[in-house]
């Protein structure tokens, strides 16, 4: 959803690049390959679908897994330094990631190991913020968008320039309960963060004010469904 790119409209698909193979999916992970086809039945409903654990055994079980399955887009330390005592300062900073000297903590690790390719989806716990969101940006190079209802998120992945979500997509969400809290484009620069007409068009789709933009050093701006916001603007 990059300015100045109609990327939120149909056509597309052909550039979906799945990664990861589906056989890992759970019953969260339904893809969303087409834009706008059956969307009434693959909108994760906001009351449905548990929180996922967030016990940091069962985190750690996971990036020890994934690591070893070589599933997780890393860039940086080796797994095995995960397993020091000492705290990683780099563990789970966007910055820190997005130059090779960090990893993506057990948490972050976890969601992106149900978001295997373009148009996965999971639902997480609110202790999924979007600092972590920014940090799998960081991590794989591909947009992702995250809507939020009482203590749950709802987490898109997209590819390097979009996320399939539709304006149709963005009612239904809306009907449930999401509010859009923010997305990712990846990139390093403030420029980055510029909001597109597409982010425009499905921010008025959910009747939303505002939402935010974080690139992969975690920087925010924040769009309204007319344009950004120049109060919005925040470096980590
Ligand atoms: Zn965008």
């Amino acid at each position: 959803m990059r300015a100045g790119e109609a990327s939120l409209e149909a056509g597309q698909v052909a550039k979906a690049v799945p990664v990861g193979a589906a056989t890992k999916g759970t019953g969260a992970n339904v893809p969303l390959n087409v834009h706008g086809a059956g969307v009434t039945d693959q909108v994760p409903n906001a009351t449905a679908a548990a929180a996922p654990a967030k016990g940091s055994v069962s985190g750690v079980a996971a990036e020890q897994g994934a690591a070893t399955a070589g599933k997780v887009v890393r860039k940086g330390a080796a797994a095995s330094d995960d397993l020091a005592i000492t705290a990683n300062p780099g563990t789970g900073n966007p910055t820190a990631i997005s130059r090779g000297i960090g990893t993506l903590n057990s948490r972050q690790v976890a969601v992106l190991d149900r978001l295997p390719g373009f148009g996965s989806n999971t639902i997480a716990s609110k202790s999924f913020g979007q600092r972590d969101l920014a940090a799998l940006t960081a991590a794989t190079g591909d947009e992702f968008a995250m809507f939020s209802t009482g203590g749950r998120r709802l987490i898109y992945r997209g590819n390097f320039e979009s996320v399939p979500i539709n304006q149709k997509m963005a009612v239904q969400l809306s009907k449930q309960g999401w509010r859009w809290s923010s997305h990712t484009h990846p990139g390093f620069e403030f420029g980055v963060l510029r909001s597109s007409p597409g982010d425009h068009a499905i921010l008025r789709a959910m009747g939303g004010n505002q939402s935010a933009i974080f690139n992969s050093i975690g920087q925010r701006g924040i769009f309204t469904s007319t344009g950004d916001s120049l109060n919005g603007w925040k470096p980590w």
